[in-house]
């Protein structure tokens, strides 16, 4: 089984690059940020308790976020793997998905850190906001999601170095030649 999670900061281009893993490994994905939008879009109660840290750019609660996990996961039994986007963000989730994984026998194989300059992300999550109209690319909230990931996520780099599980890729450059960076990883696991 192959347990991917895909790490950087907000623009560094997780997203596009998760979907190029899936398709050429065949895993499911499972993204924390897309999992909270279809809640906010579909109305539900859980997308009502959500919204208003969504949109300014804060951290849900972990239990509604360990919540989706858990349900995303044994939705899919039959996986060969998942690729983890945009969890963990905080050193508590990462502990909490080395339980939920350990239970099943399944560790995590490798976390594929884009490494993208400063000047480079907010150059990007300002286009993004531009093209996508997303509730949470507002410059206070962008500004905060940034803060949060120095603050929080940052610390999980070290915590994986330590488990020797941590492969940074320069994620400067044309999308097909940074997913072929990453693929050379992935198919050495
Ligand atoms: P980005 O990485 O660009 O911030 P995401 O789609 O990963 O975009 O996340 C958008 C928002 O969803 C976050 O700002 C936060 O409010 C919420 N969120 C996503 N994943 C998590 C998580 N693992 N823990 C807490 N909140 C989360």
């Amino acid at each position: 089984m192959l347990n991917i999670i895909i790490f950087g900061a907000q623009g560094s281009g997780k997203g596009t690059q998760a979907d190029k893993i899936i398709s050429n490994h065949n895993l499911i994905p499972v993204s924390t940020g897309n999992l909270l939008r279809e809640e906010i879009a579909q109305g539900t109660e859980l997308g009502e308790k959500v919204k208003k840290d969504y949109e300014a750019g804060a951290l849900v609660s972990d239990e509604i976020i360990f919540d989706l996990i858990k349900k995303k996961i044994e939705n899919h039994p039959e996986s060969k793997g998942f690729i983890f986007d945009g969890f963990p963000r905080s050193i508590v989730q990462a502990k909490h998905l080395d339980e939920i994984l350990k239970e099943k026998n399944i560790p995590v194989s490798m976390v594929i850190y884009l490494d993208v300059n400063d000047k480079e992300l907010l150059d990007r999550l300002h286009k993004r906001a531009i093209k996508e109209n997303r509730a949470d690319d507002t410059t206070e909230a962008i500004k905060n999601r940034l803060s949060i990931y120095r603050e929080k996520t940052m610390p999980l780099i070290e915590y994986y170095q330590r488990q020797n599980k941590i492969a940074k890729i320069d994620g400067l450059g044309l999308v097909d030649d940074i997913a072929k960076r990453i693929d050379e990883v992935v198919e050495k696991i």
